[in-house]
């Protein structure tokens, strides 16, 4: 029987948007229809593929509107805040800018006598698997480096974001790029898997949650298929007694609210030096009381439901078990009428938390952060690396050096100083521990979606 995969409405709780998923030949048929495209398009010159590669995204440009609008209903994200258009166009620039260079021979020895040299080859078709969070900007990190460098695409999105996959496919055809190149599928999670094991794959591009990483890692396992996993985070941001106060608190609570909270890289908890502490609470709790919940086409509404109640249900239950266990929630009901108990959540600010608390140590992925005092940078590095995760942490000094000492010691994929919740294309995207492996963005991005063939190449006897 034909599965169908919903969308179920964070708005309003109305199915949205609702696809067959294909079933085990077709999805194996779509992979036989990506391998035999892919040779042709890793033919054309690299210039031709990013010519095309951003034609689709000139494309998507132009469904702005609609893009916007599917968004809110999909996954509950204000309109006010335009999709996802920046990231997506900067990434594309960028990633487009380096190919050349990336992908380009690395050359031991051109001679009479010999030729050696480390070519980049396409691994054949990359298969991406999206988040709803950022449906856009999660699936172009790679989507773009892997057209870019001759691979064909296999796209499945989340049932969240249904429709983003079908959005993003429109715009690489209406760009150009072949039809079987560029795949958007509908599948679950068997299929999903049944490929990977079938050994479809030379690459997978798997972002979202631990347990869903760990699924892929085990479907994966004995193909010697490679995979990038780039999963959850808890990240910390560390307040300096030497931080520019009002910047900390600006940045450190939007990382903390934008989009509901449901960033990856979003912050989950704060240690502030106990000589700024209170003046930060102060700032953050009149930062949050700002804040207009409500619905996401109202154009004062800045913060939306979150993606669906199951998400606003885990969130609720950390607060409500940091509030019996002795958290002093600091932002008041009355401020936030729209929280219905369902998806429609209130932002939280907790203090007197600890690491014992879900909500101090499990992914929260919505509006609330819980804020501890520390005495010096032994106890806030102690505190930032005591986590399952490592996807980001955020330092908030006027001090480079100091920073850079803290740094070095943290245990995550990126440091930020004095900046949080940004993905530069420049630099590599990557995390460890439970957040994952491997890396997207920057060369090493290209590096990802290809493999290294080496050509050893004698041309005379002696
Ligand atoms: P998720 O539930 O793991 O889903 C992610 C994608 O994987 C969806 O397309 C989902 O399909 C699919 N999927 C999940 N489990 C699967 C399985 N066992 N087999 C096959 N496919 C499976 O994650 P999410 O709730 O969408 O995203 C939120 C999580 O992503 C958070 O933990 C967040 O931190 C993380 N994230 C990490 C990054 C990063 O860069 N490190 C970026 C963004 C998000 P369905 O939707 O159909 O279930």
């Amino acid at each position: 029987m034909t599965r169908m995969i919903q969308c179920v409405s964070p708005v309003d709780g109305r199915v949205y948007a609702e696809r067959p998923a294909l079933g085990r030949d077709e999805a194996m048929a779509a992979v036989a229809r990506a391998k035999a495209a892919q040779p042709a398009w890793a033919a054309r010159p690299l210039d031709e593929r990013i010519a095309l590669v951003k034609a689709g995204v000139a494309a998507l440009n132009g469904m702005k509107d609609r893009v916007v609008e599917e968004l809110a209903w999909q996954m509950g994200r204000p309109t006010r805040y335009g999709g996802e258009f920046g990231g997506v166009n900067e990434r594309t620039e960028y990633m487009a800018k380096i190919a050349a260079e990336a992908l380009a021979p690395m050359i031991a020895e051109e001679s009479d006598r010999f030729e050696r040299r480390i070519e980049r080859q396409p691994v054949g078709v990359v298969f991406v698997v999206a988040p709803w969070n950022y449906p856009y900007l999660t699936a172009v990190n790679t989507i773009v480096p892997a057209l870019i460098a001759g691979n064909a695409v296999v796209l499945k999105h989340a049932s969240q974001t249904l429709l983003a996959g079908e959005r993003l496919a429109e715009a690489f055809h209406a760009g150009g790029v072949p039809a079987d190149v560029f795949q958007n599928v509908v599948l679950d999670h068997a299929t999903t898997e049944a490929l990977i094991a079938a050994r479809s794959f030379g690459f997978v591009n798997f972002t979202g949650s631990v347990a869903g990483g760990q699924a892929i890692e085990r479907a994966a396992a004995g193909t010697f298929t490679a995979t990038g996993l780039e999963l959850g985070g808890k990240d910390p941001g560390y307040v300096m007694e030497d931080a520019d106060l009002d910047w900390a608190v600006d940045v450190l609570m939007d990382g903390a609210m934008y989009n509901a909270g449901q960033c990856c890289c979003g912050i989950e908890r704060i240690y502030v030096h106990q000589s700024l502490f209170d003046d930060f609470v102060g700032k953050a709790v009149a930062w949050v009381n700002a804040l207009k919940l409500g619905n996401p086409f109202e154009p004062e509404t800045s913060l939306g439901p979150m993606a669906n109640v199951r998400f606003a249900r885990t969130v609720r239950e950390q607060v409500a078990e940091a509030v019996a266990a002795g958290a002093k929630p600091l932002i008041e009901r009355q401020n936030f009428p729209a929280d219905d108990g369902g998806a429609y959540l209130m932002p939280q600010i907790l203090v007197n938390v600890d690491h014992s608390m879900r909500v101090m140590s499990e992914e929260s992925f919505g509006p609330v952060v819980g804020i501890m005092p520390v005495k010096g940078d032994d106890e806030a590095l102690r505190l930032m690396n005591d986590s399952p995760y490592g996807l980001t942490a955020s330092l908030w000094t006027q001090d480079p050096d100091r920073a850079w000492s803290v740094a070095r010691r943290i245990e995550t994929g990126t440091v930020f100083m004095n900046r949080a919740d940004y993905l530069d294309p420049a630099i590599c995207w990557t995390g460890c521990k439970d957040t994952g492996r491997g890396g997207s963005l920057s060369a090493l991005g290209f590096h990802a979606v290809t493999r290294p063939r080496s050509y050893h190449f004698r041309k005379v006897k002696a």
